[in-house]
C-alpha cells in the first residue's frame, strides 16, 4: 500500500524524522530543556507545525521526540497515500492485516541494551506535561498484552503515571486489554505486558485501529507498511514486540495491587481526577544503542489525530455497511476528534439522515453529537458545517436526541448529576447523544436550496492575472 513499497526501504521511526528534518518540519530545541513542563509547553507551541527533538532533556543522555504525526497530510504522506485516499487506505490495512515475522532472539536492535535492575525514575526521560499532572507520565507507549487462553496479542495506548522505582499505575478503559487482564485474573496470574515507546508513524497508527478483540494490531501495521512488521519475542514473556523499537519496558499487571493515578490532562483539554488504578510491575527494560524517546503532549493535535484516523475509518466503513449513500465522515478538532462526528451523505429519501444518525450513535460510545449534511458540504471545514446547520436545520423537526446511552468517561459533562462525588463504575459515562439532520428537502421549488456559485471560482486565477502590475499601477495612485 504505501508508494514507496516493500520494495524501498522500510519506513522507521529515523527515516521519518529524517524526512521531517530534511523538509524544515522538525525544529531541534536548546539541550537540556527542564523535563517539567518545558519540554511539553514548547512541543506545544509547535503543535501541527513541527516536530520538535529534544536534546538532553532534564540532563538526560537519551532524546525526546513529540509531535511528528501532528498534520492529517502527514500521516497521509507515511501511508504513502493522498489525504482523500486516507480513511479507505487505513480501511483497506485493518480489514487486511499481515502476519508478523519473527526477527531470531538476540538479533533485534530493541534489545541491544538490557537493564535488569531498573529504576524508571532516571532509567528514561519522562516528561510532567499539564499544569496540574500527578507527575511523569508515559504517554506514548504501545502496550502490547496477550489474551491468556488464546495467545492473541492486542495493542493499544494507555496513559501510565511513573510512582517509583519499578512501579506504574495505568489507566485501563473497557476494552481489550482490560478483557486480557480480567481472563488472567481468573487464573490467578499477573497479565504479561510490554510497554513499547518509539515505533514508525504506522505501527503507531496501526495501534488505534478499533477492530475486534483477538485482531493484533501489529497484523495491521504490517498491512500499512505493505510489508510483515519484524518483531521479536519479549525477554520475560511469549509477548512479540516490534524488533525496530526504542525502547521496550517488560513488566506484569499485578493482580491486588492498586496506587493512587491522576489527576491527569487528557485528550477533552481537562482533567481525569485521581482514582486508584491498577498497578504495573515493571522486570526488564530494553533498549537500542542510543534510543529515542516519544511522548505525546495530551490533547495536542498528534493525540488527537492518531485517535481520529482510525475511527474515521472505522465510522465510515460501519456507516457504508447500511447506508450507501454516505461519502465521508469528520471527527472535528472542535469535537475533540472522539465527540462530534460529521457525515456526508448522498441523500436520496427523506428521512434517511435519521437513520445514519442512529447508526453513528451505535458506531462508538464517544461519538455524542452527529451532523448529517449533503454532498455541497465539506466535512472538514467546521464553518460549512455550520452554514447548514443554520441555512438546513429546524430544531422542531430535525433534531434527535436520546438520553442515558452510554458515553465517553472522559466527558466531564456526565459527571454532573453526581455533584463531584465518587462515581461507581457502572455508573460513569452515561450521557445523552444529539443528531442534527443539516440536509435541504431532496425536492424543492426554483433556486431556493441552490448553494450561490460563480462560474469558474474554483479554478486557478493565475491565468486572469498580470504577472507584473507595475504598468497598470503606474500613475494610478498618485493623487
Ligand atoms: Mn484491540
Amino acid at each position: 500500500m504505501n508508494k514507496t513499497g516493500p520494495s524501498a526501504s522500510p519506513l522507521t521511526l529515523r527515516s521519518w524524522l529524517k524526512r521531517l528534518a530534511d523538509s524544515d518540519r522538525l525544529v531541534v530545541a536548546k539541550p537540556g530543556l527542564a523535563l517539567k513542563h518545558e519540554v511539553a509547553s514548547l512541543a506545544k507551541r509547535m503543535d501541527a507545525n513541527k516536530a520538535v527533538l529534544f536534546p538532553q532533556p532534564g540532563g538526560h543522555a537519551i532524546p525526546i521526540v513529540s509531535g511528528f504525526m501532528s498534520r492529517r497530510e502527514w500521516i497521509a504522506e507515511a501511508m504513502g497515500v493522498d489525504n482523500s485516499e486516507l480513511l479507505q487506505a487505513y480501511r483497506k490495512a485493518a480489514e487486511n492485516p499481515l502476519p508478523w515475522k519473527e526477527v531470531p532472539a538476540g538479533s533485534a536492535p530493541c534489545q541491544t541494551v538490557v537493564h535488569r535492575d531498573v529504576d524508571m525514575r532516571t532509567l528514561l526521560p519522562i516528561p510532567v506535561h499539564s499544569e496540574h499532572d500527578s507527575g511523569p507520565y508515559i504517554t506514548a507507549g504501545l502496550i502490547i498484552s496477550r489474551n491468556p487462553d488464546t495467545g492473541e496479542q492486542n495493542v493499544s495506548i494507555i496513559r501510565i503515571q511513573v510512582n517509583s522505582k519499578d512501579r506504574m499505575a495505568v489507566l485501563m478503559l473497557p476494552r481489550h486489554t482490560w478483557t486480557f487482564y480480567q481472563a488472567s485474573a481468573k487464573k490467578g496470574v499477573p497479565l504479561p505486558v510490554a510497554i513499547v515507546i518509539g515505533v514508525d508513524p504506522l505501527t503507531l497508527l496501526a495501534s488505534q485501529a478499533i477492530v475486534p478483540l483477538n485482531h493484533d494490531e501489529l497484523e495491521i501495521a504490517g498491512a500499512l507498511h505493505g510489508a510483515p512488521l519484524p518483531v521479536t519475542k519479549c525477554l520475560t514473556s511469549e509477548l512479540r514486540v516490534p524488533a525496530d523499537a526504542e525502547i521496550v519496558i517488560e513488566g506484569r499487571v499485578l493482580l491486588d495491587e492498586r496506587e493512587l493515578e491522576g489527576p491527569f490532562g487528557e485528550f477533552p483539554k481537562y482533567y481525569s481526577s485521581a482514582e486508584q488504578r491498577e498497578v504495573v510491575q515493571v522486570d526488564v527494560v530494553t533498549h537500542r544503542e542510543n534510543p529515542i524517546y516519544h511522548t505525546i503532549v495530551p490533547a495536542e493535535m498528534e493525540h488527537l489525530l492518531l485517535g481520529a484516523i482510525p475511527r474515521e475509518a472505522t465510522l465510515l466503513a460501519h456507516l457504508q455497511r447500511s447506508f450507501p449513500g454516505v461519502r465521508d465522515v469528520h471527527l472535528s478538532v472542535g469535537g475533540t476528534c472522539r465527540y462530534h462526528l460529521f457525515v456526508k451523505l448522498r441523500k436520496t429519501r427523506e428521512g434517511e439522515p435519521k437513520n445514519v444518525i442512529m447508526g453513528a450513535f451505535a458506531g462508538h460510545y464517544d461519538v455524542k453529537h452527529v451532523v448529517v449534511v449533503d454532498e455541497d458540504v465539506d466535512v472538514h471545514d467546521p464553518s460549512q458545517v455550520e452554514w447548514a446547520i443554520a441555512t438546513r436545520f429546524q430544531a422542531d423537526r430535525d433534531l434527535v436526541v436520546v438520553s442515558g446511552a452510554q458515553g465517553s468517561i472522559l466527558d466531564p459533562s456526565t459527571t454532573v448529576a453526581f455533584g463531584g462525588a465518587e462515581i461507581p463504575p457502572e455508573m460513569q459515562g452515561i450521557s445523552a447523544k444529539m443528531g442534527m439532520d443539516a440536509t435541504k428537502p431532496v425536492s424543492y421549488q426554483g433556486y431556493v436550496f441552490t448553494k450561490v456559485k460563480v462560474p469558474g471560482e474554483d479554478e486557478d486565477p493565475a491565468p486572469l492575472l498580470q504577472a507584473d502590475a507595475s504598468a497598470a499601477l503606474r500613475g494610478l495612485f498618485q493623487e
